[in-house]
């Protein structure tokens, strides 16, 4: 691996501090992914780009900013990464996954803030991330209060943009955020000098759309009843990368994976025994480092097959429609894709719990485990619906709330340990 001290000292990282990162993340790779056996041999992608994650996606960040393109970081998948694209601009996730940064955030923030946000803000104010330090602009959401007001303390220190996301989904609402994306093009113009043509953002709609395709292939070999070609460790991983890395890259190595996984299939090669109990995920994000619940039920006798979150189905669910002739059209196509995401922050939501139940069948899901990262009020009351949804259809649930800490880790593995053994 090469030596990034010194690209990490020209960023103004406390690459001191940081060396608690670097030294910490490898440890909990080879215990988490390293440990598994039968992977598939595309993961190696996946595992090559951990090894050096603050070094090589960074690196290359750097060498487009020489060549004149702006970066901008984003903390949610309403950010239509379509319109930075077309205007030759580069999208980078930005939310924290790592108990690392909790402190750092908690300076700031009160201590009853989810874990997400306060990571991300910890990430930023401490100096020990690369991906905060190198975005030119910050492109925030009204999503969650904890994010909104995160935002103005974030835009102390960086160039900070925020869309304004409706709550509701009427008719007005895909209107009104249209009009959102296209005043957010009209941003990501001037800041970056270029402009956006019908034929730029159709360009980078089909790149995008191909990342989602290449995703959802992955996701769709997961669905087989009879055969789990991948565990959904390794699963959350990729979906994690995809938030940082060039889409066009992402596609093809996604691709690649989903053309071995469907072979998998096909020859009845399995990471677990026949017989596993396969279960959804379903709740906030889990952006990366966080492998914390997945590991704990993949060595508690269950496979992951599908996560309804962010960082799992509402990342790639849904195309934008391509080809269309003008800028107009090609907001409110944006608009629509966007728009489909059932978030727990619209009201109301029938949505998600739809998603849900459709996603229990087509993964032939066993149970459920619907998972709130403590403080994240949206989706802890969301359970409510959520899980009585579930109960009604026959199908098990486990409610769970937890954070970054480890603390709880032992009590997580004896509640998920007797929910796996009630669906033997
Ligand atoms: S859970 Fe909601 S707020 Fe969080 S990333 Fe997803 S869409 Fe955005
Ligand atoms: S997990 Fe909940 S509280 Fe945290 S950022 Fe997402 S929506 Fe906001």
């Amino acid at each position: 691996m090469a030596d990034r001290r010194e690209m990490w000292k020209a960023l103004g990282m406390d690459v001191d501090t940081h060396d608690g990162l670097c030294a910490a993340l490898p440890v909990a790779f080879g215990d988490v992914y390293l440990s598994q056996k039968n992977r598939p041999e595309g993961m190696a992608f996946w595992d090559f780009v951990v090894s050096d994650i603050h070094g090589i996606r960074p690196a290359e960040l750097l060498e487009a900013q020489k060549e004149g393109r702006k970066v901008f970081g984003t903390f949610c998948v309403f950010v239509p990464d379509e319109v930075v694209v077309a205007a030759n601009g580069i999208v980078t996730g930005l939310c924290g996954g790592s108990q690392f940064w909790v402190p750092d955030g908690e300076k700031v923030l009160p201590k009853s803030t989810c874990p997400l946000v306060k990571a991300s803000v910890g990430a930023r104010l401490g100096r020990t991330c690369p991906f905060f330090r190198i975005a030119d602009m910050y492109v925030g959401e009204t999503t969650c209060d904890g994010k909104k007001k995160a935002y103005e303390i974030l835009g102390e220190d960086v160039p900070m943009y925020i869309m304004d996301l409706p709550q509701m989904k009427r008719e007005c609402d895909i209107l009104k955020w249209k009009d959102e994306i296209a005043a957010f093009a009209k941003k990501v113009e001037e800041f970056t000098g270029n402009t956006i043509t019908p034929e730029k953002l159709d360009e980078a709609i089909r790149l995008i759309n191909n990342k989602r395709k290449a995703l959802a292939r992955v996701f769709e070999a997961r669905k087989n009843p009879d055969n789990i070609p991948i565990s959904g460790t390794d699963a959350l991983l990729v979906t994690q990368i995809a938030f940082f890395d060039d889409p066009a890259r992402c596609a093809e190595m996604c691709n690649k994976l989903a053309d071995e996984l469907e072979e998998r299939n096909r020859q009845g090669v399995s990471v677990f025994e026949k017989g596993t109990k396969r279960i959804m995920i379903t709740g906030t994000p889990m952006a990366i480092p966080n492998w914390k619940l997945h590991h704990i039920v993949e060595t508690s006798g269950a496979a992951v097959v599908c996560e309804e979150m962010c960082t799992g189905t509402r990342y790639f669910e849904n195309l934008v429609e391509e080809g269309l002739p003008t800028l107009d059209e090609q907001f409110m196509a944006l608009s629509k894709r966007y728009m489909k995401n059932n978030c727990a922050c619209f009201t109301p939501n029938p949505g998600r719990v739809e998603d849900i139940l459709r996603l229990a069948k087509e993964y032939h899901v066993d149970g459920v485990i619907d998972v709130n990262l403590k403080f994240c009020c949206l989706y802890d009351t969301e359970g409510y619906s959520v899980e009585r949804a579930l109960r009604e259809a026959g199908i098990p649930v486990l409610g769970i709330e937890t954070d970054y800490d480890d603390g709880d880790s032992e009590q997580l593995r004896t509640r998920i340990g007797a929910f796996v053994e009630m669906l033997g």
